[in-house]
């Protein structure tokens, strides 16, 4: 008989997590023994009454926090009044507040138009969808690392992990990858301290992909997230995301930013592409926009967003309840959670780098990211060695220390609160990931 050893999850979180293996899927990502009973701003309960500092909002999702009053007042007053009519057929002014909110703020000097959807894969379908109608062009230009989601179309663009595509292909044809961020592994066949040099990611675009792979004028979009994030929160170079933006102009091809997980005023600006003062075509939106109910977005430059009646559509997309939820997010950003977001994230950087100084599997990784969306990487030594196992046990301490706190690419841990959190809620995060980083530190003899 094993027997548990930690003091979580404790039985009642226990009985549950067996009865979910039963009759739940084995094909979600090997999950976190926590179960949650209720939760209140930047803090979760489990069932058995054990409290947590939640560091991974949802996946970078609840961005006011668990359960804002204002949130949940809105939520109620929408679902009293009606919660569904279908936007495809009919109209109502809450789906046309959220669309005028998110016209009025997208990253570009330019009216916008919006199409709502369920999700973040289902916007970033959408987006493609759009891309490929605007231009009549059928090739799309994706990242290594990237993720876009789960579905054909956007798992086509993923290119993550292998297990996210493994057993799925044929997926949809016209998708090249090309590294992400400058500099690149030069694939010209010279010496890479010389290819370090003057070899960026355009480069490789230009002088490899569009001679040898794909015509220019065949490519409908370049699509990109401006902060990377299942891929180990990476914050490209500036240069990069400006050279994708001269590609773009100088061969008719869209530039659509992914904002899935960087949006809505995570990063401490409502676009991660405002920092690096860069403006796309389209971009989608999800995640953070309605605090976790099912909302997303594609916008539009209003010139590209030219689809004919009947050209599109979702059953679901645009629910009124989510959009409520939304407008209440939106503001309550807006206000304050936004600045709070850059202010609290400039306090974890500084944290993590005097960490840097003690830990040493914090001590030759890279410390990235901007506002509350922020990562660590966990090395063995200066080569960076990824120190995956060492990540995985950090994350799983973490549970019994009081603290939830995701993975990201190889060996990072994401920090990516509520936009709300407070400074004695990161205070306290950050002392419960020390001390479970020191654990994991101990067990592996690195201490
Ligand atoms: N795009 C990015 C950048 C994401 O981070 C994600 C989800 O993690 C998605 C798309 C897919 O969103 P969803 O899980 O809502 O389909």
């Amino acid at each position: 008989m094993s027997v548990n050893i930690t003091t979580r999850p404790g039985p009642k979180s226990q009985a549950i997590i067996e009865r979910d293996s039963v009759v739940m899927t084995g094909a979600l990502t090997p999950r976190y023994p926590f179960v949650i009973e209720r939760g209140e701003g930047a803090r979760v309960w489990d069932v058995d009454g054990d409290e947590y500092i939640d560091f991974a909002a949802g996946i970078a999702v609840t961005s006011t926090g668990h359960s804002h009053p204002k949130v949940v007042e809105a939520i109620i007053e929408q679902a009293k009044k009606f919660i569904h009519i279908a936007g495809t057929d009919y109209y109502y002014d809450v789906q046309v507040k959220i669309a005028e909110k998110l016209a009025a703020i997208a990253p570009f000097d330019e009216p916008a138009k919006v199409f709502l959807t369920n999700s973040g894969t289902e916007a970033v379908e959408g987006s493609i969808k759009l891309a490929r109608w605007y231009t009549g062009r059928a090739h799309v230009i994706a990242f290594y690392g990237a993720f876009h989601g789960r579905t054909m179309g956007s798992l086509s663009l993923t290119a993550s992990k292998v297990i996210q595509r493994d057993g799925f292909f044929p997926l949809v044809p016209g998708v090249h990858h090309v590294p992400y961020n400058n500099p690149y592994r030069c694939l010209h066949g010279r010496e890479e301290a010389a290819c370090r040099a003057h070899c960026t990611c355009a480069d490789y675009i230009t002088n490899v992909l569009f001679k040898k792979d794909v015509a220019p004028d065949a490519v409908a979009a370049i699509i990109l997230e401006p902060i990377q994030g299942e891929g180990g929160y990476i914050l490209p170079d500036k240069r990069f995301v400006q050279q994708l933006r001269d590609i773009c102009d100088q061969y008719g091809i869209l530039l659509i930013a992914d904002e899935i997980q960087s949006g809505m005023g995570r990063t401490g600006k409502w676009w991660a592409m405002e920092h690096h003062g860069v403006q796309p075509d389209i971009v989608t939106s999800a995640k953070g926009l309605a605090s976790g109910m099912p909302l997303g977005a594609v916008i539009a430059r209003q010139h590209v967003m030219t689809w004919p009646p009947g050209a599109h559509g979702s059953t679901f997309g645009g629910n009124p309840v989510s959009c409520a939820a939304a407008l209440a997010t939106l503001e309550l950003i807006e206000n304050g959670y936004m600045a709070n977001a850059a202010e609290q994230g400039e306090f974890i950087k500084e944290c993590l780098e005097e960490m840097q100084t003690h830990h040493p599997s914090l001590r030759h990784g890279r410390i990235d990211g901007t506002g509350l969306m922020i990562g660590a990487e966990l090395v063995l030594d200066a080569a960076r060695t990824p120190a995956k196992e060492l990540r995985n046990r950090v994350e799983r301490i973490a549970i019994d220390n009081g603290l939830l706190i995701l993975g990201a690419g190889e060996s990072t841990l994401r920090f990516c609160p509520s936009l709300m959190i407070e400074r004695a809620a990161v205070q306290e995060g950050l002392e419960r990931f020390e001390q479970s980083l020191t654990q994991a530190e101990q067990e592996a003899g690195l201490l």
